[in-house]
């Protein structure tokens, strides 16, 4: 009997134990962490998961991919980009192709107007801005290179922005146009910004009235998220949207992290806060199929709170009854977009980089990681070359 009574209790204890037993839960393994699903992150996942076989997490804080390209129909139904205009063009073949992969094209080149005393004249500056702003009939390049040569004034010793423009085309269009614009901007006077801020000051002497002269200009046919979407789609890959880096850490097990994120983020903010100027944007629908001629109007007089205004249907070619467009109000607070050009910046930088060429395991790429503004092009450019750099790390180190 006390044999029985023993072996049911043992039984009994064995049955509970297996009941209550849990598994201590597995850690996941991944070979690639990567911190940001904008352009660069997207672009690392696509190549580690398709072409080095990799298994790859994703993660983003934000609750979307595309990082600032990411698009989306807004109540109205209309295709809007949250972050503001994003407009595809570039010189470089071997990016347009890899992106071709993942989208068609819409061919877009974009034009911009900027509000002047009550007049949309073309921006950058060409022979028509001259004409209407002036009242003039210059009628050909040479014309209108003499009339900026004539306004243009000498300037000694050409330190700031200032004097580039100054320098260029003279005081009155330096500031109708850029001023004004440069103050909302930066929250700087150009003769506070190093003149390599407008190294160059983008005028045509032609009629010329497109914004950029690259080779590809297009947009993606049914938006960036779209575009996104079909880059991510892998099985190799896992994505993990509003989630801090941070809190995902500690429960993977991974070999390599691809850093996309802020660089003085990453750090801590060991030597203090990178600057960066931000923006705030009013997005509106209108009951009208038009709201302006173009997608873009710039507004440089100071006194105007907006630096431009966005239509999104331009960009998009979408056909809809309403309209949806964006204000643009530059600010100091708010989401890092525009690294601020200033020579100690980029000190602070180095210091920072620094360290990151120190971290092992873990490779900076995009714009928030490298502190510099690049358009998605140039971003698309460096993820690929950092993959080849990767990928022939990872032949060299593996065993034959
Ligand atoms: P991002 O797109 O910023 O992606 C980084 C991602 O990392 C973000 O989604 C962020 O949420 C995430 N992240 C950061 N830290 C963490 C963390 N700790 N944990 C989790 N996730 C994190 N380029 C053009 O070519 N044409 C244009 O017309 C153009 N217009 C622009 C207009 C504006 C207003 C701005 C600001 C930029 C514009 N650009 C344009 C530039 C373009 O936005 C960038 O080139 C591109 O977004 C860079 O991609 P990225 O992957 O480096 O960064």
């Amino acid at each position: 009997d006390r044999t029985q009574t023993a072996m049911a209790t043992e039984i009994d204890r064995v049955l509970r134990a297996k009941r209550t037993f849990r598994p201590a839960p597995e850690r996941e393994r991944y070979d690639t962490l990567i911190v940001g699903a904008g352009f660069a992150g997207a672009v690392l996942a696509e190549r580690l998961a398709s072409d080095s076989g990799q298994r790859v997490l994703v993660v983003d804080r934000r609750p979307h991919i595309g990082g600032n390209a990411y698009d989306e129909h807004d109540a109205a139904g209309v295709l809007i980009h949250r972050y503001g205009p994003h407009i595809f063009h570039t010189n470089s073949p071997d990016v347009f192709d890899y992106l071709s992969r993942f989208t068609e094209w819409r061919p877009y080149e974009h034009r911009v107007l900027a509000s002047v005393d009550d007049k949309l004249v073309p921006m950058p500056i060409n022979r028509t801005t001259l004409n209407e702003l002036y009242g003039l009939s210059l009628e050909n390049d040479a014309e209108a290179a003499a009339f900026l040569a004539s306004r243009a004034e000498s300037v000694e010793d050409i330190r700031t922005s200032e004097d580039v423009v100054v320098a260029a085309v003279g005081r009155d269009l330096y500031e109708t146009f850029f001023r004004g614009y440069t103050r909302k901007q930066w929250g700087l006077d150009p003769s506070e910004l190093d003149r390599a801020v407008t190294a160059r000051v983008p005028t045509r002497t032609s009629t010329d009235d497109r914004y950029f002269t690259d080779t590809f200009q297009a947009m993606p046919a049914n938006g960036y998220t779209r575009m996104f979407e079909a880059m991510l789609d892998h099985p190799g890959i896992t994505l993990d949207l509003g989630v801090e880096y941070r809190d995902v850490i500690d429960r993977i097990d991974v070999d390599h992290i691809v850093f996309t994120g802020p660089i003085d983020e990453y750090f801590d903010f060991r030597f203090g806060k990178l600057p960066y100027r931000s923006l705030q944007f009013r997005h509106e629908t209108h009951d009208v199929a038009q709201f302006q001629p173009v997608a873009v109007v710039n507004y440089p007089d100071e006194t105007v709170p907006q630096t431009r205004i966005t239509e999104y249907k331009h960009l998009t070619g979408q056909l809809h009854a309403k309209t949806s467009i964006s204000y643009e109000f530059p600010s100091a607070e708010g989401d890092p977009y525009y690294p601020i050009p200033r020579p100690e910046n980029q000190a602070l930088f180095k210091r920072y980089e620094a360290l990151a060429d120190a971290e092992e395991g873990v490779t900076f790429v995009g714009r928030l990681a490298t502190y510099r503004y690049y358009n998605m092009d140039q971003v698309v450019g460096q993820a690929l070359a950092t993959y080849r750099r990767m990928a022939a790390k990872m032949t060299t180190e593996s065993p034959t």
